[in-house]
């Protein structure tokens, strides 16, 4: 860094460490609510082998890979032969079992990208999806949940940033902002990218795990008990790590030029891509390459209104975190 550039006349950020880790601790799940969440996944799995007897169920998302608050959802995903069914008729019949069963607000969503039945079940409130064959879903949950094991102060960085985003509006994926699991892939990203650098890029490294979904590998080295301490070089404190990650994507990140990617640990140019011009539908404004589906770029969501107000908010934050009194209230006050 140069002497007198923008990041180092900021304050001192250490000063909010703590106050920013108490937030994250109460948005971590209780023992309650984990224990409810169990039990939620047992009675589905009664109800789901009434249906599919021959189906594997695997829980994905947040419930799995270590990023949940405790307002996530259970993301549950089957893997089974569907013979000469499709998923959607498959799920339109579990639909029906479920409500039989006592599941409540039970929907059928076939019209999405991943076609899906949700509900919400009535004992604990939570809501759950439920899937089926979304086997990218299951393998890209391990790898999170593997990141978040090298070093705690991605679990800390991700929920601050998850809870920021759903406070600020920006965390709905239907509506033109990002999802969580993009906004996970970013302070991944941010991480490799810092110096010493506080996490490895686990896909550039030899696999010790590989699956193949349909044609695509998902290959990477998941030992990451042997690699505990790898960030401990980079002494760089939550307050610190916070305010790089919106200070980066309000003003450093080059959204016109460059893709940011968790699989390759650092930034590539669209160009590389192929992301530079408008593809079947694709505006690619905003672009976060998705670790294994690699011709999936999770900010296609982001359109030409949602990118500013994305990008305000970053501002927003960042300023926050430079000026206010309060930042550990005032970062997270709703939009
Ligand atoms: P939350 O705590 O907000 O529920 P989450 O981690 O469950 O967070 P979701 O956005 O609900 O995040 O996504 C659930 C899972 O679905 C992700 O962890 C990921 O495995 C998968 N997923 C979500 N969106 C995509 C996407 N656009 N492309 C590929 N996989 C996705
Ligand atoms: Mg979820």
């Amino acid at each position: 860094r140069t002497r007198g550039s923008p990041a180092e006349r900021r304050r001192d950020m250490d000063a909010f460490a703590p106050g920013f880790l108490a937030v994250y601790e109460s948005l971590k799940p209780s023992g309650e609510q984990r224990s409810k969440q169990e039990q939620l996944v047992d009675s589905l799995a009664r109800s789901v082998r009434k249906e599919c007897p021959h189906a594997q169920m695997h829980l994905y998302g947040s419930c799995a890979n270590s990023f949940g608050t405790s307002h996530s959802d259970v993301d549950v995903c089957l893997e089974m032969e569907t013979g000469a069914e499709s998923a959607v008729e498959v799920l339109v019949r579990l639909a029906d079992v479920l409500r039989a069963d006592g599941f409540e607000n039970v929907e059928a969503i076939t019209g999405a990208r991943v076609p899906i039945v949700r509900m919400s079940d009535p004992g604990s409130g939570f809501s759950c999806d439920i899937c089926i064959n979304n086997l990218l879903a299951v393998a890209n949950t391990r790898l999170l949940k593997d990141y978040a094991r090298i070093d705690e102060r991605l679990l800390q960085l991700a929920f601050l940033v998850k809870h920021w985003a759903k406070q600020r509006g920006v965390n709905e994926a239907y509506r033109g902002t990002l999802s969580s699991y993009a906004y996970v892939l970013m302070c991944i990203n941010f991480l490799q990218l810092r110096e010493p650098r506080i996490l490895p890029c686990l896909q550039a490294m030899e696999p010790t795990y590989t699956l193949t979904v349909d044609g695509t590998e998902c290959a990477y080295f998941d030992r990451v008990d042997q690699l505990q301490g790898f960030g401990a070089g980079n002494k760089a404190s939550i307050g610190e790590l916070l305010w790089g990650f919106f200070h980066y994507w309000a003003s450093q990140h080059r959204y016109k030029r460059d893709v940011i990617s968790v699989r390759l640990g650092k930034t590539i140019r669209k160009q590389e891509k192929g992301w530079t011009t408008r593809v079947g539908g694709d505006r690619h404004l905003m672009c976060i390459e998705d670790p294994f589906e690699t011709g999936h770029d999770l900010g296609r969501v982001v359109d030409r209104q949602t990118i500013w107000i994305i990008r305000e908010e970053m501002e927003r934050a960042a300023t926050v975190l430079q000026n206010d009194d309060d930042p550990c209230a005032t970062l997270f006050e709703p939009y």
